[in-house]
């Protein structure tokens, strides 16, 4: 039986992993790969050594560490988790796609999320390379260019603030009506931003990179744009299927954690983007994976033997 699983190889779950490792730890970290979505990288043309913060040497140090250690890790995706009792001590069995199961004490999960896809096409060949799904992490590499944002929510508002502040110019293609808000109004009085409600976005253009787009209004009639990058925030689906009936989700499905990772069910901790915790950034799901594990360490030491 092992002490702690970690569901996931982004940098939630490797900081969870090294952190249970220096503890000493029986761990095993079950996932497809590892380094989850610190393995994108964004290319525009023309844009060379500009600093932004992508969190690369940390997570390249704990992938290492891990890679190392091939009896602490399988290369699988949990499909599901059941509570048992093993050895008359609660506990947990993760079954998996390769139809193993390995029992543990502990779970940290660590799944992450998805973006929502805009499924047109030119999408899939312009991923990092002017398509991004995380403006906080790439707004400030469009200083002076001209890009779009596609969504109708607050996650499209916010990044659509973000980059006007440096882009020259910023177009809104809304698909819904956007709702009544004080940043809505406010986007709508920025000088640089021009808002296309009830608008759809249906192909990306691009010659290497991101140069333009087609855009569809409600009677059909379509407009190319030039844009050197298009952010599709739609949404983030959490990956938190697997605990779905074992702990408490928010209305969107985001794993509820308190201060110290845990989840409302005993020995189930959660950390990184599946959770309801702040930001979605490599530094914060790091910080949490670390803090996670700690956690789980203390929730063990306090076991009845
Ligand atoms: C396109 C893009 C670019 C980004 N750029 C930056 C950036 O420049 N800087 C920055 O700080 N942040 C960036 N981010 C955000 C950052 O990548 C995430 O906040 C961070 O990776 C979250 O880490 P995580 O470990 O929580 O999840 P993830 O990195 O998503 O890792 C999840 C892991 O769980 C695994 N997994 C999922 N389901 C299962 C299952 N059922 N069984 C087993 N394993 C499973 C996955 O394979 C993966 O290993 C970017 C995000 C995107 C989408």
């Amino acid at each position: 039986m092992y002490d702690i699983i970690i569901i996931g190889g982004g940098p939630a779950g490797l900081a969870a992993a090294a952190y249970s490792l220096r503890k000493r730890l029986e761990v095993l970290v079950i996932a497809p790969e590892l380094g989850g979505k610190a393995n994108y990288r964004m290319h525009l043309s023309g844009l060379e050594g500009f600093e932004h913060i992508t969190g690369e040497e940390i997570v390249r140090k704990f992938r290492s560490q891990l890679q190392y250690l091939d009896f602490a890790r399988v290369r699988e995706e949990a499909v599901k988790i059941e509570p048992v009792v093993n050895e008359g001590r609660d506990a947990f069995k993760v079954l998996t796609s390769n139809g193993n199961a390995y029992v543990t004490r502990s779970l940290i999960v660590a799944t992450g999320v998805e973006p929502m896809r805009l499924h047109v096409p030119g999408e899939e060949s312009t991923m990092g390379r002017g398509l991004s799904y995380s403006a906080v992490s790439h707004a400030p590499l469009f200083w002076e260019r001209e890009a779009a944002v596609v969504g109708s929510g607050d996650l499209a508002l916010r990044s659509v603030a973000e980059l006007a502040t440096v882009a020259s110019r910023v177009i809104l293609v809304a698909p819904k009506p956007l709702p009544d808000s004080p940043l809505r109004r406010r986007i709508g009085e920025m000088k640089n931003v021009t808002i296309l409600e009830g608008q759809f976005v249906k192909q990306i253009h691009a010659n290497g990179y991101v140069n333009a787009i087609t855009i569809e209004d409600a009677n059909g009639g379509r407009q190319e744009v030039p844009v050197s990058g298009v952010f599709a925030e739609l949404g983030l689906t959490p990956r938190s299927e697997l605990v779905a009936g074992l702990v408490d989700l928010d209305e969107e499905g985001f794993i509820i954690v308190d201060d110290r990772c845990r989840t409302s069910h005993p020995g189930i901790f959660a950390a990184g983007d599946v959770t309801d915790t702040f930001g979605e950034q490599v530094l914060i799901a790091t910080g949490e994976g670390a803090k996670a594990a700690l956690a789980a360490y203390d929730y063990l030491l306090g076991m009845e033997e």
